[in-house]
């Protein structure tokens, strides 16, 4: 299996060289060259598979022969390990035609535990067959740090820095990330906002020189092994639920358009998926998108929902090359018109298509606090304000009677209790795993916003890792 770039102009890679790079080497984000097909009656023949038996065989074709079966097979095993639902994504009915899939059973209780478990145990092993090490080097607004942490921590061939904007993460965000205490994690708090630790990450990367000496890697989704694994969970749901010969809306609260987008590419490997629903907080740059056929960039303003607080969908632009008819310098040139004006149109044609897909709801903080209650009182489960978007976005979507929604769930309540509780008046519980987690002691670095600094402490501490 080749990995193409969505603008054309980086070169082809297999599946072990996508994953170390991240982020292609024109800007581009790596997509596979073609889909894997699975027909209707292998569909029907995964009915009663685990899910990590399923997982092996919907991952398999993405590898390309990189890694064998029995390795895989054991990764995916040992991923699924701590996660506290023998089903891993469990699925619940909230109405006639309406379930939610829980994506919050992993360690760090955000659906990004599902690709990240799997990704740093891909990492490690790439790493050592190659003999190698990598510095993995993240920004945070709160999941994906937690959730990169504890699936990177204690591995031999990588250390973690992970940056996080100092004060703007919820205590449990900083928690989950502080109190991991083995020696290859390094958490920073940065004087700053999400976007100045997001800069500050690309200026590292920028810097070749840097880049090239500690072997700097990036687990953010635009890494293509986390899109990869996200697909697993919409076979599973759809197939528990009588997939093929049922037909699926999935309903999905979306940041970086990779939840959604894993969703996609189900669907193009023969998966009955209708539709999509993106649910959007008050940062609604997609639903006025599908509406209006614009995509106009509007200043972030701070939500309920904070992983969806978020301007530029980097995960678009893979849906945007299959748009363009894989066409990556017409790809690239739409961008460039977006980054320079702040707005651009795509064409009549190619919005209409992505309109047949997907439909994009905004979900106020005051309704997201209303649906909350109201999903509660009817059906006694009780949200974090990003799966209630999802909920609330999917309520809305009309569908043919027979057709089945399902909403993604993507975080446990207990992650975002503040919210939860001024609009039940409970509050949520961690899970046992987490019951001492504000007894635990903190360990983190705080750094101001300076890029030099920031070299000097990162290659301090590998220095010291080094030594140790
Ligand atoms: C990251 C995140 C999202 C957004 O997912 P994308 O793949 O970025 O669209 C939604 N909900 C929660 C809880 C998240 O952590």
């Amino acid at each position: 299996m080749k990995y193409i770039s969505t603008r054309s102009d980086a070169p082809d890679l297999e599946f072990e060289d996508v994953l170390l790079a991240g982020l292609a080497r024109d800007g581009g984000l790596y997509v596979p060259e073609s889909w894997p097909q699975f027909s209707e009656n292998q569909i029907r023949s995964f009915r009663g598979l685990s899910y990590q038996e399923l997982a092996v065989k919907i991952m398999m074709p993405f590898l390309g022969g990189a890694i064998p079966e029995t390795d895989f097979q054991a990764m995916v095993e040992d991923s699924y390990t701590q996660f506290d639902d023998p089903a891993i994504a469990p699925i619940k009915q909230i109405g006639t035609n309406m379930w939610i899939a829980e994506l919050f059973h992993g360690p760090t209780l955000a659906f990004k535990d599902y690709p990240l478990q799997l990704v740093g145990r891909l990492f490690d092993y790439v790493l050592k067959k190659r003999g190698e090490r990598a510095t993995i080097v993240g920004a945070t607004s709160g999941d994906t740090g937690s959730a990169a942490i504890e699936s990177c921590r204690d591995r031999d061939a990588i250390e973690i820095f992970i940056i996080h904007p100092k004060g703007r993460v919820s205590d449990v965000q900083r928690r989950q990330m502080t109190t991991v205490h083995s020696g290859n994690v390094h958490n920073i708090a940065l004087d700053g906002t999400f976007d100045d630790c997001q800069d500050m990450v690309k200026n590292l990367f920028g810097d070749s020189d840097f880049r090239d000496a500690h072997n700097l890697s990036a687990v953010n989704s635009i890494n293509w092994a986390r899109i990869m694994a996200q697909i697993v969970y919409y076979f599973w749901t759809a197939i528990s639920l009588g997939a093929p010969d049922r037909k699926f809306v999935y309903a999905v609260p979306t940041g970086n358009f990779g939840n959604v987008y894993a969703g996609y590419a189900a669907k193009q490997m023969g998966l009955s998926i209708e539709k999509f629903v993106v649910g959007s907080n008050e940062n609604d740059i997609l639903t006025r998108f599908f509406d209006t056929g614009r995509m106009k960039m509007a200043p972030v303003v701070p939500t309920l929902s904070p992983s969806m607080d978020i301007q530029i969908s980097s995960n678009f632009e893979r849906l945007l090359f299959d748009h363009y008819d894989r066409d990556g310098k017409a790809v690239a040139k739409a961008l460039e018109e977006f980054r320079n004006h702040k707005s651009v149109e795509f064409g009549q044609g190619r919005w209409q298509a992505m309109q047949e897909q997907f439909e994009g709801y905004r979900v106020s903080n005051e309704e997201t606090k209303s649906g909350i209650k109201n999903i509660y009182d009817a059906t006694g489960e009780l949200l974090d304000p990003h799966s209630a978007i999802g909920v609330i976005a999917g309520q809305q979507c009309d569908v043919a009677p027979d057709t089945i929604k399902i909403a993604l769930a993507t975080a446990h309540p207990a992650k975002f209790p503040t919210a939860v509780e001024e609009a039940t008046g409970i509050h949520p519980e961690l899970p046992a795993a987490l019951a001492n987690l504000f007894e635990r002691e903190e360990r983190v670095d705080e750094m101001p916003n300076d890029l030099d600094q920031m070299r000097r402490f990162i290659e301090q501490k590998l220095e010291e890792r080094k030594a140790a």
